[in-house]
């Protein structure tokens, strides 16, 4: 094994055996539940891909496309999270700017409440929005801003919601941030409860990055069952405040949305279920058990309909491509663990087997299920960092490696393949469209021919200097 591993981090990395279980990096002992290091504070030092706790709070309340999102901080934490999510709106494009109190030193020395009072009283007077969403940052956390009393009193003054995001980045770990921003979800929410049910669902966890959540919209709509509210893709103020009516709670990133969940059956009688709309299987899975949780024959048939044609349409698609992935690797490294085990699923679909799988906020469930699905020789981690993606993907000779922006330079500087399963992509992936549409992905990112002239490199010296070879190349071949 070439990777050079640190002490503290065996534990969260792991190797799938051929009777089942699975041995750490190092250490014997078992995955997921009964071993696996998973769901805690990153290692100081050991460079996490993850993100920090204020950037977990801003990706699940940034695509509630008419509030307004105030970053109380310096600038650079508004610019870092800027426009974050890509998500798609049907209507307002508010959430698509980044406002800041851009804090200076006098107001770290002399405090910044006056000027956030200021910033929220210019966000009412210029754009009348009727919710405001204030972060705390990791220098708020420092100085010790009360903004949850300047909240407080813009909401008696401007009559709107004002609520506050307690997230410096040093404060947890990205999940933490998730659990703040379902706690402002909850805050929103709660002078609401008790309102009379009507029919239909919550979509929680998609972030409609390319249109899933219209996907999955149109596939419920044509089941008959209308949804209440999305949480968060494409979602609006006066949609999620009817949330406490619906019936169930549909969740599809776990990882942001669990906690959520469970707050809204607890405090608002609303129920839950998992599911999720990535791959044939768990799409037409997910769309059988919405209807049969909600009791509706009806909408159970129309799903099988729905199922029958598509489901037949998708696999005839992968028959046809098939081919191409023959002893083709892939690794997979993304946010949360539910996402991963449907990527798992949809690899082995297309013929493609996983060799290493990895996520930033898996729970000891989740790696259960990982561990369940993958062959003997996979690695399995959590919370990677750049240097055990780079060694284990070259050790299991991945081709392509699927995860986010900050594994798409590793994966180009290795001169492998890569698809963008996170805030940047431009197509979905959800659904049986979305079956479609990744699998054209990885296919063109697989055949690529760059990959002739890149493989093989294994640092961004080498990558670089065959790109200088190229251009030497190709300047003797046309000289000026
Ligand atoms: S909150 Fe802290 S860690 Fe997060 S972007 Fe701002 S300064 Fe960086």
């Amino acid at each position: 094994m070439s990777a050079e591993i640190l002490e503290e981090r065996r534990q969260s990395i792991h190797t799938k055996e051929e009777h089942g279980a699975n041995t750490t990096k190092g250490n014997s002992g078992g995955c997921g539940g009964n071993g696996m290091r998973c769901d805690t504070a990153s290692v100081a030092g050991a460079v996490s891909q993850r993100a920090c706790v204020y950037c977990g709070a801003r990706v699940v309340l940034n695509p509630i496309t008419d509030a307004f999102h105030i970053v109380h901080g310096p600038i650079g934490c508004a610019s870092y999270t800027w426009d974050i999510r890509g998500s798609l709106t049907s209507g307002s494009e508010l959430y698509r700017n980044s406002f800041s109190t851009d804090l200076q030193e006098k107001d770290i020395v002399f405090g910044g409440a006056e000027k956030l009072a200021a910033a929220i009283d210019e966000a009412v007077a210029n754009y009348a929005p009727k919710l405001i969403f204030v972060y705390a940052t990791c220098i708020v956390g420092v100085i010790g801003d009360d903004i949850e009393a300047v909240c407080g009193q813009a909401e008696a003054k401007h009559g709107i919601r004002v609520i506050a995001v307690k997230a410096p980045g040093f404060s947890g770990t990205k999940s933490t941030g998730y659990r703040m921003a379902c706690n402002a979800l909850m805050q929103l929410m709660l002078p609401h409860a008790g309102q009379p049910k009507v029919q239909g669902v919550n979509i929680l966890g998609d972030y409609n990055l390319a249109g899933e959540m219209w996907i999955i919209k149109n596939y419920l709509r044509a089941m008959g069952i209308p949804v209440v509210a999305a949480i968060t893709g494409d979602a609006a103020y006066e949609a999620l405040v009817k949330a406490p009516a619906a019936q169930l709670n549909i969740v599809q990133c776990a990882g942001s949305m669990m906690y959520l969940a469970r707050r809204m059956e607890d405090e608002l009688g609303v129920p839950w279920m998992r599911a999720s709309f990535f791959g044939v299987e768990d799409t037409s899975t997910a769309l059988r058990q919405v209807a049969e949780r909600l009791g509706d024959v009806q909408a159970l048939h129309r799903a099988e309909t729905i199922i029958g044609k598509r489901s037949v349409e998708a696999t005839d698609f992968l028959d046809r491509y098939r081919p191409h992935f023959v002893g083709k690797k892939a690794a997979i490294f993304v946010g949360g663990g539910f996402k991963a085990i449907s990527l798992i699923r949809q690899f082995n679909e297309m013929g493609i087997e996983t060799v290493l799988v990895g996520t930033q906020t898996g729970k000891p469930e989740d790696y259960e299920i990982i561990a369940g699905l993958v062959n003997p020789g996979t690695v399995i981690l959590d919370d990677a960092n750049p240097a055990e993606l780079e060694a284990f993907m070259k050790e299991k000779g991945a081709d392509i490696l699927v995860g986010g922006v900050k594994e798409r330079p590793l994966a180009y500087k290795l001169g492998i393949a890569f698809c963008d399963h996170n805030h940047e992509r431009k197509h979905a992936l959800g659904g049986f469209e979305g079956v479609e549409n990744f699998t054209r992905e990885v296919n063109l990112s697989l055949s690529s021919p760059v990959w002739k002239h890149t493989r093989g490199a294994d640092s961004y010296a080498s990558t670089a200097s065959v790109q200088a070879d190229l251009v030497r190349r190709a300047l003797s071949a046309n000289p000026a």
